[in-house]
């Protein structure tokens, strides 16, 4: 996107404007057990951190850019339950004074690992305001965790789901991620189906991606690894939705299965390219049609909130074609789909009439390739032929508006 963006240099990039009252509030928090070796977040190993001083820091950033009352708040990372519980109560307390988040967030969730998630952490999240957890399990196959670089065991996740239910916790998401080398579609089926067993309300499964800097990308590169054939990939994707319906939890996005109700607004307001404000090592924000990150760095983050108070490293401001393509880009991964009008709406393009809208054409285009579908209330939604290709399907409206 940088060939239509304004992009401010690095060392001169200011902080975004002050988020309206009720942005979603992100925190990162950036410290695992290990890195995982398909990770492409920010996340270093805790061995030897200062995370008092992370916390500290964050909290700073926290008063100069934390929004008033967010309508949800996710602790994200890195691995959140990794902070011992009054390490959790520093943060979230600090951060409840500064945003009143406590009486305002209508979801609130914390990402946890099954290593650092027994009863008592669960119940001390609860007791600190968050109803809402996501464990991540990824695979029931020991070598396979192993592969991944992860630290607990297939037991560990599910002492971990038990110890949540056992605390109190009702609202749980589980994270598995398929499409591993050597995985089959047979095999992916019944680990899906002993995870669905255990009666999550909400499941993300994710196929496996070889992102750049990981080191599953270089034993890719080097042949030490392969991926999954594109057909027992597409047999899985397709299990993946029969299975989850059949447990009652329904594909609203590409990669996410929720029971009524259960959806999680937070990601939604990312897909619907809503506005948000990151905070945190590595943290992305959106305010207006502006987005700015922080340094994903622990030395550089902590560097420039000494210095500054806030982290902003870089900022820019996409130009109107490319937020409109974006905004199509994100919103066809949801099942609801969305219309001309309100992608015109969420990417702040209202001058663009619906008759001169150019993602209209992209739209009918891809509609006469049976790769979207058009509902009698206008909305676009990806068909079942165009679901598995979303990517490409999104990357239509990238090369075509984001001129
Ligand atoms: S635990 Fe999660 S955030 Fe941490 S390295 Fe593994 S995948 Fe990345």
């Amino acid at each position: 996107m940088t060939n239509t963006t304004d992009a401010v240099p690095a060392a001169s990039a200011p902080p975004l404007d002050a988020a309206p009252e009720g942005t979603p509030l992100y925190v990162h928090l950036p410290f695992c057990a290990a890195k995982c070796h398909y990770c492409d977040f920010f996340s270093v190993p805790d061995e030897g951190q200062d995370i008092d001083g992370m916390i500290a820091a964050i909290l700073v950033e926290a008063r100069h850019r934390a929004p008033r009352r967010p309508r949800t708040v996710f602790f994200g990372g890195g691995t959140p339950s990794l902070l011992s519980a009054p390490q959790l109560r520093t943060l979230m307390d600090g951060l409840d004074e500064l945003s009143d988040w406590r009486d305002s967030a209508k979801e609130v969730t914390a990402e946890c690992n099954p290593e650092s998630l027994d009863e008592d952490k669960a119940r001390a999240l609860l007791d600190l305001g968050v109803p809402r957890l996501s464990i991540g399990f990824q695979s029931l196959h020991d070598e396979t965790l192993k592969l991944f670089g992860r630290v607990h065991s297939v037991d560990d996740s599910f002492r971990a789901y038990e110890a949540a239910r056992a605390a109190g916790v009702r609202h749980l998401n589980l994270d598995m991620i398929y499409a591993v080398p050597d995985q089959t579609a047979e095999s992916w089926e019944t680990d899906l189906s002993r995870v669905l067993d255990l009666g999550p309300n909400h499941l993300s499964a994710y196929n496996l991606t070889f992102e750049e800097d990981t080191r599953f990308k270089r034993w890719l590169d080097r042949g030490r690894l392969e991926k999954a054939p594109e057909e027992v990939e597409l047999a899985m994707f397709d299990a993946t939705r029969r299975l989850n319906a059949e447990h009652g939890l329904l594909a609203y996005e590409i990669s996410n299965h929720a029971a009524a109700g259960e959806e999680c607004e937070h990601n939604l307001n990312y897909w619907r390219n809503g506005a948000y404000v990151g905070i945190g090592p590595g943290a992305v924000s959106k305010v207006g049609t502006a987005r700015g990150g922080n340094p994903r760095g622990i030395a550089p983050y902590l560097r420039r909130i000494q210095k500054e108070g806030h982290a902003t490293q870089w900022r820019e401001d996409p130009a109107p074609m490319a937020r409109l393509a974006e905004t199509w880009w994100l919103g066809l991964r949801l099942a609801a789909g969305l219309t001309a009008a309100e992608a015109r709406g969420r990417a702040a393009c209202p001058a663009v009439d619906e008759s001169e809208d150019p993602a209209v054409a992209v739209a009918e285009e891809l509609r006469g390739h049976d790769l979207l579908e058009r509902t009698d209330a206008g909305r676009y939604r990806l068909t079942a032929r165009g679901l598995p290709l979303a990517d490409g399907v999104a990357k239509s409206f990238l090369n075509a508006l984001d001129v």
